[in-house]
């Protein structure tokens, strides 16, 4: 067994997946064969040494990462029993299952998705008279994030009850406050979670349960975790409590491709272990198995660029002479065409579709692909955190199913007048107006006033009575059996047949089929509660790979994956990099970004960009991550003009001193050395025209001085 397992590894691999005591760093560059250690090691773990799969703990990005591994795992094992891979998230979600009673939270806890959470301060706005005009809904939700990284807001939210949390928001000093505190009120109303809350709950109930944080660090004999470099602190904290006791973590990752500081994730962490564990090993693997020397060199090439990072070499294993093409297009609409055109090509040669992706920055860059892939009868599947478990019908049909496990605001809400049952406006402020007065929910208000004269001539008796119907007896019943009863007695499936809604009744369909397959491999844990859990937590990347299609998905979601064939397509300045990046540290995560969407590819990989003008007017030159990678290494379907380029190489260069100086960071009273005008001391800075104003010592006046434009720092003006 143990030969099986080792067998297909080289050396470094073979001593990664046999080191299984202590703390292992594995730091190493795309396709090198880290995940496939990984999930190595969990076998010889189970296989040969005999630990119990319930006793590891193996983490990785994002569930289509995890649902891969656990196949793997499983044909390694010839066991379907993998314990716990999953993503940090997921596994906070099972924590908090058997713990989340020591905060006096039911075990059916809530979990809010993003458009959940949006529900919520939609809610709260009109509550408190504010409008988009006031605060958008993402300036609020980075304030709600932000707020959370501070464990303070967990004593507010867990230590206060209902009165006192809505003493807080009406007495808040300022409307954020008196916003935030009302969110927190509504979430502890229906005993919801958002995404921040299942690690900060997790972390709190180990950092204030002696017992419970050692049975979970004495269960979890071994702990792995892949792409390391992009954890965030709390992740990391996670990471190290768990490992405090039997002292087993393994990490692997490739600093170049940390894309995820935004989000908090820090580099540092996997650089830093062996300072923090002193006992470190370090395991490095140099050998590239996935894809040509072509495109080695390319990524190579590219990510050398970026000034920041750790000189590391890949040694292509690939033999394959493909070149590495890179095509420019007058409009986005022929860029499309050319790549529909490829693939056509690809498909000739006996390919299938599932073996190409296309790759973009963002999702806006896909709309002009779909019309043409469309008009070329291409199949292709678009994966997106907001597809298939967020599409409208299924979140209703969804809120239905919540309705019947939690009764919670949000979904009652989505979900009461639809089919019309005639509560409108007037009739929801009427209820809202008893929830404020009673410290209630909405369906207990409407469940107490349905003989009010208001209630008269509306759907409301019928709804509370098919929700109760089902409450009373839906832990009884198959999952599949339930969904069926309520989209009948509900008459929701009625009303898309009467709107002729085919494409709405198929996704329906579709989700009948999955909630069915879910029945039949889940095991125990097919409560409905279980099932609800799941899948706030799924995307749409999630879903079965059942028709063969082209890939298309952001660079951020294809992190982990590898394709045949690839497309990076918009590679444009404004576009990607996107216009927002204004420091060069920014920039280098677009670079890493790039690399990471060149590294997924086996065989083949096609670059494109289009000509065209970007929102706020400028033109779309072809994108820095073109001009990046040494011309020799790049086939171009057509030279570019010559003024093209130099156009774009003078705007490229203009943006990088700007990123330069803005990054500085000078200040007021700091004295400069200006190329022409010599020495001078800044005396202001103007953010909007981007500018220092400077006293340059041989001139009368000031001058407003470009942050584009270098300037030599001399010293500071004594006080
Ligand atoms: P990334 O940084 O992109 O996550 P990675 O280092 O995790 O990449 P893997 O996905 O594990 O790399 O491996 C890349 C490809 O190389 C996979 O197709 C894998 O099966 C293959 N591979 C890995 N190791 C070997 C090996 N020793 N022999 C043959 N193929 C291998
Ligand atoms: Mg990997």
């Amino acid at each position: 067994m143990a030969a099986d397992i080792l067998e297909n590894l080289n050396e470094e691999q073979r001593q990664a997946v046999a080191s299984t005591e202590g703390y292992i760093r594995v730091i190493a560059g795309a396709g090198s064969g880290k995940t496939k250690a990984l999930t190595n090691r969990f076998a010889y773990l189970v296989n040969e040494l005999g630990i119990a799969t319930s006793n590891i703990l193996c983490v990785t990005f994002t569930n289509k990462a995890a649902n891969e591994m656990k196949k793997r795992i499983r044909t390694m094992i010839g066991d379907n029993d993998t314990g716990y891979i999953c993503t940090f998230h997921g596994f906070c979600v099972q924590v908090l299952k058997e713990e989340i009673h020591v905060l006096n939270y039911p075990k059916s806890f809530m979990i809010l998705d993003m458009e959940d959470v949006n529900a919520m301060l939609h809610s709260i706005f009109e509550d408190m008279g504010l409008n988009s005009k006031n605060y958008t809904f993402s300036t609020i939700t980075d304030m709600i994030t932000f707020r959370k990284c501070r464990e303070d807001y967990l004593k507010d939210i867990l230590n206060t009850n209902h009165d006192e949390l809505k003493s807080k928001f009406l007495n808040a000093e300022n409307e954020k406050d008196a916003i935030f505190y009302r969110y927190l009120y509504e979430q502890k109303k229906c005993y919801a979670l958002d995404f921040d809350d299942l690690i900060n709950f997790a972390l709190y109930i180990y950092e204030n349960h002696e017992d419970i944080r050692l049975k979970w660090q004495k269960k979890l004999e071994y702990i792995m975790v892949d792409e390391f470099q992009d954890v965030n602190v709390r992740q990391y904290k996670l990471a190290q409590i768990l490992s405090d006791y039997h002292h087993n973590l393994f990490i692997v990752g490739d600093p170049d491709q940390t894309i995820y500081s935004w989000r908090g994730a820090k580099v540092e962490y996997i650089l830093n272990f062996d300072k923090e564990y002193p006992s470190a090993q370090t395991i490095l693997m140099n050998k590239n198995y996935r894809s040509t020397p072509n495109i080695i060199n390319v990524s190579n090439s590219l990510i050398t660029k970026n000034k920041k990072r750790i000189e590391k070499s890949l040694i292509p294993m690939k033999n394959i002479e493909i070149p590495v093409i890179f095509h420019h297009a007058r409009t986005t609409k022929a860029e499309a065409e050319w790549i529909a055109t490829q693939i056509k090509l690809i498909i000739e040669s006996g390919k299938s579709l599932r073996n190409i992706a296309i790759l973009y920055r963002s999702h806006f860059v896909s709309r002009s692909f779909e019309e043409i892939f469309i008009k070329e009868k291409i199949p292709y599947t678009i994966y997106s955190g907001i597809e298939f478990y967020k599409r409208k019908e299924i979140k209703d049909v969804l809120c239905y199913l919540r309705m019947i496990a939690y009764a919670d605001d949000i979904s009652f809400t989505r979900i009461v007048n639809l089919p019309k049952r005639n509560v409108g406006e007037k009739r929801m402020a009427f209820l809202k107006d008893h929830v404020e007065k009673n410290n209630c929910t909405m369906y207990s208000a409407l469940q107490t006033n349905l003989n009010d004269e208001i209630f008269k001539k509306t759907g409301a008796k019928d709804f509370i009575a098919l929700i109760d119907k089902y409450k009373a007896v839906y832990e009884e019943m198959k999952l599949s059996e339930l969904l069926t009863g309520v989209l009948n007695d509900s008459g929701y499936e009625a009303l898309l047949r009467t709107n002729g809604e085919q494409d709405r009744l198929d996704n329906l369909a579709e989700l009948k089929q999955s909630i069915f397959e879910y029945e039949n491999t889940a095991g125990e844990e097919c409560a409905l509660t279980d099932y609800l859990e799941k899948i706030s937590l799924f995307t749409n990347l999630d879903q079965k790979e059942s028709i063969d299609s082209v890939q298309m998905m952001t660079i951020h979601t294809a992190k982990g994956l590898e394709f045949p064939f690839v497309f990076v397509c918009g590679l444009n300045e404004g576009v990607f990099p996107s216009k927002h990046i204004d420091t060069q540290d920014k920039m280098e995560e677009e670079r890493r970004l790039a690399y990471v969407a060149y590294t997924r590819a086996e065989n083949a990989l096609f670059l494109s960009d289009a000509e065209g003008i970007n929102y706020d007017g400028s033109f779309r030159y072809p994108s820095r991550f073109i001009f990046n990678v040494e011309k020799a290494y790049l086939n171009y379907t057509v030279e570019l003009a010559g003024r093209l380029e130099r156009d774009a190489c003078q705007y490229i260069e203009q943006n990088e001193m700007k990123l330069n100086g803005s990054n500085k960071s000078l200040k007021i009273k700091d004295i400069v050395k200006h190329s022409v005008f010599g020495q001078g001391v800044i005396v202001n800075i103007n953010q909007e025209t981007s500018s220092y104003e400077i006293q340059f010592d041989r001139m009368e006046t000031t001058r407003s001085i470009n942050f584009r434009i270098k300037l030599e720092y001399l010293g500071r003006e004594v006080e």
